[in-house]
């Protein structure tokens, strides 16, 4: 698959580069939509590396809170006894 690319994902219609491709461009730019161009490119990423690993990070910083709480501690004990291998970190299993 595509490796130089930055984190990014390219419109395989324009060639453009974006964090991720966006359905208002699609629609917009190229009046396709996601649907359509999922049909077109079955095997083209929708989203470059760094949004995923962006909007992880956005998830597991809203569950923090989740994570610190009573019910949380609980959850997390359950979890690492459930998986003694895998450590903890900063509220979830890497
Ligand atoms: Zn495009």
């Amino acid at each position: 698959m595509d490796s130089k690319n930055n984190g990014k994902v390219q419109c395989r219609l324009c060639k453009n580069w974006f964090d991720y491709v966006n359905v208002l461009h699609l629609r917009h730019i190229h009046g396709i939509t996601s649907e359509e161009y999922k049909e077109e490119f079955p095997y083209a990423p929708m989203q470059g590396s760094d949004y995923i690993e962006r909007s992880q990070k956005a998830c597991i910083a809203g569950h923090l809170e989740w994570w610190n709480s009573p019910e949380g501690q609980e959850r997390k004990e359950e979890m690492s006894r459930n998986n003694p291998r895998r450590i903890f970190l900063n509220g979830y299993f890497p």
